[in-house]
């Protein structure tokens, strides 16, 4: 077994944060609750790894929670950060730059033909569903439980992610008014979809989906789910989200409607598309977007939307991974990764699912399926708790929460994996395997 380490900077560092910041942190799953234990303060990152303050190296599987697909400290990023930044990081007005990032992201997604830039995913979908409700004059929305979507208010209802770990299914400050209008149903299931449809479906101004939810662990759809949601919404004249944040770049150089040939309504972005600094974006049919001010009676704004080193940073994202094709190389990776991993606990008599897409992937200790909100809540969280302190102690970097997605980037090599399954093979006793 390992020797346990003892984080003497990172302790103080977060003992000193917690006076200043709520929780010691600016973003909850950051603060190691679900699993314990003190957060590493990070030091520096360079390509797969990550070093804490005390020194210490981590193989990264978290990877910023999406936006590194390139790894982190990415050369060509910081040299385009580097002459961007030069003349000048924000001026409240138009630039070119921004032009040929909307431009990039519209030929990836055939469906969108027009894209706003905000800063964040939660901005991207609070704005998409003011959009929807403006054009179906509803205010019905649907949404999945376990899907998280960012907190504004009409999303925190049931929402995955650290909200889900924390057990605060919804949050204080959310008044009835605003929850009452979310309806929340279980992922995968067909039958609850057309009930609710059949029951309410002149009222749903927009269904939002994570078309692979990531904030329940990963949850891939059943065969024809996104189709149906596709269907449904276009009969009943609901529009369709998808919730690209994580998926946007990631599974496909466009998203998961573009491996399923799905055209939603609207799709959400943010994550890649900067790079690894502040961004989201939302886009769509020109009907919906042409609602926007200053062409239309839909507000939305932002004194930083459009930052120039977020764009210079996602544009040279993207320009990378369109050159690189890295998409079935970081599968396969990944799915071998994934099936070792399976292979281990079964050999250890160790009950876990194992749910993989692309370069994507999470563990649940439990012997699932794992396809919904419920399933995975009956993962082992204790259990996941040990996996994770033993391998952080190790010198590797999983999900500090069960409900959470694990990446791996183009950074990650056959060694870093092969490192990565011995210490698991390491850690099986500390789990309770034989
Ligand atoms: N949608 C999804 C699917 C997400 O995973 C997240 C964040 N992890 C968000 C929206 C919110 O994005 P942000 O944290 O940038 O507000």
């Amino acid at each position: 077994m390992a020797e346990p380490i003892r984080p003497e900077r990172s302790g103080q560092l977060f003992e000193r944060a917690l006076r200043s910041i709520p929780g010691g942190v600016n973003s909850p799953v950051r603060a190691f609750r679900s699993v314990g234990g003190t957060p590493r303060f990070i030091a520096k990152g360079s390509g797969a790894y990550l070093w804490d303050v005390d020194g210490r190296r981590y193989l990264d599987f978290v990877g910023s929670w999406g936006p590194l697909i390139l790894g982190h400290a990415r050369p060509e990023i910081l040299a385009a950060l580097e002459r961007v930044m030069a003349d000048g990081t924000s001026f409240g007005a138009p630039t070119e730059a921004e032009v040929v990032l909307a431009e990039t992201i519209l030929a990836a997604f055939p469906g969108m033909d027009q894209v706003r830039l905000v800063n964040s995913g939660t901005e991207a979908t609070m704005s998409a569903i003011r959009l929807a409700r403006a054009h179906t004059g509803r205010s019905l929305l649907v949404k999945f439980a376990g899907c998280y979507h960012g907190h504004s208010d009409s999303l925190l209802v049931k929402a995955g992610s650290g909200a889900a770990t924390l057990g605060v299914p919804d949050s204080l400050g959310v008044t009835a008014a605003v929850s009452g209008q979310t309806l929340i149903l279980p992922f995968n299931d067909g039958e609850a979809l057309a009930e609710a449809f059949a029951a309410r479906g002149g009222e749903i101004a927009a269904v939002i989906v994570e078309p692979f939810p990531g904030n329940m662990g990963l949850v891939l759809p059943h065969p024809g789910y996104l189709e149906e949601l596709r269907r449904l919404t276009a009969a009943s004249g609901a529009a369709l989200i998808f919730d690209e944040v994580i998926t946007g770049f990631r599974v496909a150089y466009g998203g998961v409607q573009t491996l399923y040939g799905i055209e939603p309504d609207l799709t959400c972005l943010g994550k890649i598309i900067g790079g690894g600094l502040p961004v989201g974006a939302y886009g769509g049919k020109r009907e919906l977007m042409a609602l926007l001010a200053p062409e239309g009676p839909v507000y939305q704004a932002g004194t930083l939307s459009g930052n120039p080193l977020a764009v210079a940073a996602g544009l040279t994202t993207l320009r990378l991974l369109q050159e690189l094709q890295p998409y079935p190389e970081l599968a396969q990776r990944t799915a071998a990764f994934a099936a070792e991993l399976r292979a281990l606990f079964e050999r250890a008599g160790i009950p876990a699912t194992v749910n993989q897409a692309e370069s994507l992937f999470t563990v649940f200790f439990n012997p699932g399926p794992v396809v919904d909100y419920e399933s995975a809540s009956r993962s082992d969280r204790e259990r996941y708790a040990r996996f994770f302190h033993a391998m952080l102690e190790r010198g590797f970097y999983f999900s500090p929460g069960q409900f959470e997605t694990c990446f791996l980037s183009t950074a990650h090599g056959s060694a870093d994996l092969e490192q990565a399954l011995s210490a698991v093979r390491d850690a099986l006793p500390e789990l309770g395997g034989r």
